[in-house]
């Protein structure tokens, strides 16, 4: 059986990181005798161009029968001026995570030890050890979606209104995605609330806990936000997996971004719940530097290292990935984003670092 893939490369500099992303997994299908299918289709401004729709038909039957979504990066001045709806991200990534209801958003923060000296961290607080950090994100409800939601009068006065709900089976659901990935990790799961003041994340810890009990293998612990966000800066090597709701995951998961200090190597991943999911770089477009080939491509190749763990459970195959990825950074090769012009690195571009990671495999 052949696990089908949609391949999406978008825009900029998505194009150019598909293209390594694609030699990886042409390694592993070989390594692992895994057989792929990829169909390729457009999307962002390069369909809205070619078909004038950010996400067109073709596309969808595409994604529709794909397993899992592999997707570039949209967007670039050329379609800035578009009205907000048919924005290249908007009008392409909102309605694709809609029509898979793609609740869960994993970001791995990772630190190789190979570059501490991106992270923003001093030395005192890492030590010379980096940090892998998985954020669970809800992605479909909480506060960016509870009504009533919009700003009103009221006696001749404005007022701004957003709400939060959480029902009982969407904590539920998140929380069975973060305890299953934390069971392929260190198996510990730290859950971020502020139950001391919001109703919502009273329902949200008592069904957390509830959940915790199929799960007794798994640490967990309860983090008010405001402490989590301090905790992540004191001591990053607290954290195994961080599951939060839709807000403070947003926040959360890019303050862990930043400590790690370099756009070019996050990946992610938003799954539903029969695990179809869309795998992209948290990276956009880049267009200061698409057309160079320059681009760090290791953040799509770790993508595609996540569908296989999360999509397809090959876990070996996506530890491999992950493995070659380390061993090409501990060798000293650094794309231009990642090269501080030390004496053991050597400055390489997009297609040199992909091709040096699958012969890595
Ligand atoms: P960006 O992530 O594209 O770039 C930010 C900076 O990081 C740039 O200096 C860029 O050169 C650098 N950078 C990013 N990825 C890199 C990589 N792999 N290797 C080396 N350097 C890298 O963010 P931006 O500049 O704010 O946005 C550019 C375009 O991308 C915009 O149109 C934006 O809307 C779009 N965008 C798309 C997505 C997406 O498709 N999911 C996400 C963010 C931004």
């Amino acid at each position: 059986m052949a696990y089908k893939i949609a391949v999406l490369p978008g825009d900029g500099i998505g194009v150019e990181v598909m293209e390594e992303a694609l030699k990886v997994l042409d390694k592993i299908s070989s390594k692992f005798q895994i057989e792929f299918e990829f169909r390729e289709a457009l999307i962002g401004g390069a369909a809205i161009d070619a078909k004038g729709d950010a996400f067109p038909e073709e596309t969808k039957e595409i994604c529709d029968w794909a397993d899992a979504i592999l997707f570039g990066a949209v967007g670039g001045p050329k379609w800035e001026s578009l009205p907000p709806e048919k924005q290249p991200e908007r009008a392409a990534l909102l309605p694709i995570r809609k029509r898979y209801e793609l609740f869960a958003n994993l970001r791995p923060a990772i630190v190789f030890d190979a570059l501490i000296e991106s992270s923003p961290l001093k030395r005192e607080i890492l030590g010379d050890k980096g940090f892998d950090i998985l954020v669970v994100r809800e992605l479909t409800g909480g506060i960016y979606f509870g009504k009533p939601k919009g700003i009103f009068d009221e006696n001749g006065k404005k007022k701004g209104i957003d709400t939060l709900i959480y029902y009982d089976w969407e904590i539920e659901r998140i929380a069975r995605i973060a305890f299953e990935a934390s069971l392929k990790r260190k198996k510990k799961v730290a859950s971020i609330d502020k139950a001391n003041v919001l109703n919502a994340m009273v329902l949200w810890r008592e069904i957390v806990n509830k959940v915790a009990k199929k799960y007794p293998e798994v640490e967990l612990s309860h983090y008010l936000v405001d402490n989590a966000a301090m905790q992540l800066i004191r001591d990053p090597h607290q954290f195994d997996v961080i599951l939060a709701g839709n807000m403070f995951g947003d926040i959360l998961s890019d303050e862990a971004a930043m400590l790690t200090g370099s756009i070019g190597m996050l990946p992610s991943a938003s799954i539903n719940e029969s695990k179809k999911g869309l795998y992209e770089p948290v990276h956009g477009s880049a267009p200061d530097i698409a057309g160079k080939g320059i681009a760090n491509p290791c953040a799509m190749i770790l993508s595609a290292a996540m569908m296989l763990r999360y999509s397809f459970d090959m876990e070996e195959a996506a530890k491999a990935i992950e493995k070659a990825v380390e061993e090409t950074l501990n060798e000293g090769f650094r794309t231009a984003d990642l090269y501080k012009k030390k004496e053991q690195e050597i400055l390489v571009g997009t297609k040199e670092m992909g091709t040096r990671i699958a012969e890595k495999i």
